[in-house]
């Protein structure tokens, strides 16, 4: 069936092009041994974000959802050694294997892991008069990505990138009767996308390991 083929795809995609990696790939084995659940990018996808954040030069990286630091991982190794990525995790037990894993990537200079809910660590940041940052990942609570939109844009300056991941969702993106609250939270955050003026975005469907879904890319004006 189709998915089986999308995953083999994947597969032979990462034997080809992204190296073995132990570091990455003891950090998933340490989230599957604490129980969290699989949710981080894929192995291609991650590999993606490392190579947007050196084609745009980004320095400083907010990333809205943690989980075990694996996307932080790609992301931080894109980044020169003044760069510095703020990442936000609701879940202290997410946030402790995180904090190991990216102590064992040696990114921990590089990355400040704030624990507890992303909207009260935003408005915390904001009151610490936080620099803007260069690219921002949102890949949190998807009810929730109408807010962090609108925390990103706060946090832009002209050429900040904006991704948000899981915007097609098996296609239910398309479905708006959807009692799926994340459905809903992802169609708001196109209809804010599409009222913004400020940022200019597209989205990518995409297969692989992790199923069909897709992410949303935007830069600010
Ligand atoms: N970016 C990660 C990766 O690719 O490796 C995956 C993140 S996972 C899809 C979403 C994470 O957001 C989970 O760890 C969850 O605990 C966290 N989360 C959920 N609600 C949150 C909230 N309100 N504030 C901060 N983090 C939240």
């Amino acid at each position: 069936n189709a998915t089986n083929t999308w995953e083999k795809v994947d597969q032979y995609i990462k034997e080809r092009l992204i190296p073995h990696d132990t570091v990455l790939e003891n950090a998933l084995a340490a989230n599957q041994l604490a129980g969290l659940p699989a949710y981080d990018v894929s192995p291609t996808q991650g590999k993606f974000l490392n190579l947007l954040i050196q084609m745009n030069g980004a320095k400083r990286i907010l990333e809205i959802g943690t989980l075990g630091g694996y996307s932080t991982i790609w992301m931080a190794r894109a980044l020169p050694s003044d760069g510095k990525l703020v990442t936000l995790e609701l879940d202290p037990i997410h946030a402790q294997v995180a904090s190991e894993n990216i102590s064992h990537a040696q990114l921990s200079e590089l990355v400040e892991l704030r624990v507890g809910d992303a909207l009260e660590q935003l408005a915390q940041l904001d009151s610490e008069g936080v620099e803007p940052f260069d690219l921002i990942f949102i890949d949190a609570d998807k009810p929730n990505n109408p807010h962090y939109l609108k925390w990103a844009l706060h946090f832009s300056h002209p050429g900040t990138v904006i991704i948000g991941d899981n915007v097609i969702r098996d296609g239910e993106v398309i479905n708006e009767e959807s009692q799926d609250p994340r459905v809903q939270g992802v169609r708001k955050f196109y209809d804010l996308l599409a009222d913004e003026p400020r940022i200019s975005a597209t989205a990518i469907q995409t297969v692989g390991s992790k199923g069909y879904d897709g992410f949303v890319l935007g830069i600010v004006k």
